[in-house]
């Protein structure tokens, strides 16, 4: 029942039911994370304010916050919450369940789920394939890591509607467009990435694809982004760092990075 903050060091008591909710949905913890300010929320919950809302601060004091602090599950707030109110944490879990099977279609099975095979991965291909033909052609494993790597998060917030309209979507700024969902699926498909292999991805531009390739290559591989405009490099690099730290261990060591071609 003790939690150390970071900040302070202290150790104080969480007793209270309020001291396991979060200040975000307002209900008790599911899969808590603590931030370096030393505050807790639900994974799901700060993955969208991080994410969705591109906040780059603490929802409760405003401390800087990055992408990082979502692979830092806090175990010891989790277990002491499933055994001081194993009721309202059944209940909250539930709903997180639910929520996460809403947001299946928008590819976001990865809050919850941390099993490539998982059987909620099941039923969220069931659901994309019904949606999308031409992803349902392409093989489980690219499929699934279509499903877990987030399309949008390599898109700017500002053409993020896009991501899933089944087109390529230009990057004005950046002066390239990201290819339709369905090349991405095809490609991989005919790629046949096996776990081990090495995957150069030249011209990688947003990283959608290297990250793609990381994933199945996973375990043992390495897959690595170079492109010739720094701009791309730039932006590739931290969509690249964010869905490590969402992605962990998944991807981990077998995501090189992009770089800049000499
Ligand atoms: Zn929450
Ligand atoms: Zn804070």
């Amino acid at each position: 029942m003790d939690d150390i903050s970071p900040r302070s060091g202290m150790v104080r008591k969480r007793t209270s039911i309020e001291d396991f909710e979060c200040p975000i949905c307002g209900q008790v913890f599911c899969t808590p994370v603590t931030t370096p300010c030393g505050h807790t929320f639900c994974k799901p919950c700060l993955s969208v304010w991080v994410f969705e809302m591109d906040s780059s601060t603490c929802p409760s004091c405003r401390g800087a916050l990055d992408s990082a602090v979502l692979s830092n599950i806090d175990k010891a707030a989790d277990d002491s919450v499933r055994a001081a109110f194993p009721e309202e944490w059944k209940a909250r879990m539930t709903l997180a369940c639910e929520e996460a099977n809403k947001v299946w279609a928008e590819q976001l099975p990865f809050l919850l789920c941390d099993d490539f095979e998982c059987s909620k991965m099941a039923r969220g291909l069931e659901s994309i394939n019904q949606q999308n033909q031409s992803l349902a052609r392409s093989c489980p494993r690219v499929v699934c890591s279509m499903l877990t790597i987030p399309r949008k998060w390599f898109l700017p917030p500002s053409v993020r509607p896009r991501a899933y309209q089944g087109a390529p979507v230009r990057l004005e700024t950046l002066r390239f467009n990201v290819s339709a969902p369905e090349v991405y699926g095809h490609a991989l498909e005919l790629l046949d990435l096996q776990p081990g292999l090495s995957f150069l991805d030249i011209g990688s531009g947003c990283g959608l694809l290297t990250c793609l390739a990381a994933a199945l290559v996973s375990p043992g591989g390495r897959a690595l982004g170079v492109d010739i405009r720094e701009t791309a490099v730039t932006f590739a690099r931290s969509n690249l760092e964010r869905a490590r730290a969402l992605l962990g261990e998944r991807i981990g060591s077998s995501l090189l990075g992009a770089t800049a071609l000499e």
